[in-house]
């Protein structure tokens, strides 16, 4: 078969090559670390940076298609790729999606509502955020972060003077009071057909997502025909190709945006056992150009739960419950925080 490209080698790359292998494609796996766990599951594997404009156009020349597995990829140097092979999802929804204040923009301008948020770039651009949004708040960099990494939490008006603030583009959000938090992942062809998971209610800890169950509570039910009305505009806004995954916050108001990724997304992982098809399967479908799969739930419910860090698990007793579906990613080094894996558990 074609060989699909995957920029990055994480646990999101890994279980694209997967899907990708029941379907008959080779992958070939572009990323900046020596060993990454995706390309112990492909077929090629290239170490190069991700703005090394000739490496990534020979890497491309293997390539029938070229995805990626995560935003932080600066969009220029991948217009090395697009002589030589397609790339999905399109550069632009990279660029959207890596900056808090451009996703925010792109959202609001479609009728989406996120936070109420200013760009900080000082401290008096802090001070001054602060005094018109009010806190408690969050200060988040406005590129590179993931798992709540470049967060820093305001809760009254007095630290705009005192936090130390990073040398880098930050962006100042206020505090959502929300009921809960879901995501919504669809999947889009080139010919604009999308389709939708159900939403999974998301419950994080630390800032990094610790459960996400399907079906939802009754309040994002509520809630998800708004929202993916929204996702579905980004969608067909960015001529999207691919998954792409919104997440939104369900208050009083209705569904808050809070974020986007370009991707294939970790309140998904659930869809693997849980879908009829998984988000990894469509995704790989969508980019190589056959027909999508049906993405109705294959059981009554489904609870998937993230493995971080070092953890203590009882192996056996999880292995020992049919209802148990485990996923380990095979990363060498356990650090805390760390996602190491995954059990996804349904309910017949
Ligand atoms: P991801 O790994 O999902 O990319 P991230 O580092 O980009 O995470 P966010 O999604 O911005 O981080 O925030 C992580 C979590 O922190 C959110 O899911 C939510 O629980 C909480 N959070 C973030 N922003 C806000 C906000 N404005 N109000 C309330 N809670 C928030
Ligand atoms: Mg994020
Ligand atoms: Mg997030």
């Amino acid at each position: 078969g074609e060989t699909i490209g995957i920029l990055g080698g994480g646990q999101l790359g890994r279980m694209i090559a997967l899907a990708a292998a029941n379907l008959g494609y080779r992958c070939h796996v572009y990323a900046p670390e020596p060993d990454p766990i995706a390309a112990d599951v492909c077929a090629a594997f290239t170490q190069g940076e991700f703005d090394d404009e000739a490496a990534l156009a020979a890497f491309a020349e293997h390539c029938a298609v070229v995805t990626y597995e995560f935003e932080n990829v600066a969009a220029g140097p991948l217009g090395a790729i697009m002589p030589n092979a397609r790339l999905h999802p399109p550069a632009r929804a990279l660029e959207v999606a890596q900056d808090r204040v451009a996703e925010k923009t792109f959202v609001e301008a479609l009728g989406g509502m996120p936070a109420p948020w200013a760009k900080v770039d000082s401290r008096d651009d802090l001070k001054a955020a602060v005094a018109r949004i009010g806190a408690p708040g969050i200060l988040k960099t406005r590129r590179d972060g993931y798992d709540g990494k470049g967060q820093w939490r305001i809760m009254q008006g007095a630290d705009a003077d005192t936090l130390d603030l990073a040398d880098v583009p930050l962006i100042y959000e206020g505090f959502v009071t929300f009921a809960a938090e879901f995501s919504v992942i669809l999947v889009r062809t080139s010919a604009g057909e999308v389709r939708f998971w159900d939403s999974a209610e998301n419950v994080h800890k630390n800032g990094i997502l610790d459960r996400s169950t399907v079906p939802a509570a009754q309040v994002i039910r509520d809630q998800v025909d708004a929202a993916r009305g929204l996702a579905g505009k980004v969608a067909d806004a960015l001529n999207y190709v691919g998954v792409l995954t919104l997440e939104f916050f369900a208050t009083d108001a209705g569904p808050v945006f809070n974020e986007m990724a370009p991707r294939v997304h970790n309140s998904g992982h659930w869809s693997i056992e849980g879908a009829l098809t998984s988000q990894f399967e469509n995704h790989v479908r969508a980019i190589c150009g056959l027909p999508l799969g049906s993405t109705a739930l294959a059981a009554k419910g489904v609870v998937m739960d993230n493995l971080i860090g070092d953890d203590a698990h009882d192996w056996p007793a999880i292995l020992s419950d049919p209802a148990n579906h485990l996923h380990l990613y095979g990363k060498a080094a356990v650090r805390p925080g760390r996602k190491m894996g995954h059990v996804t558990r349904l309910v017949l």
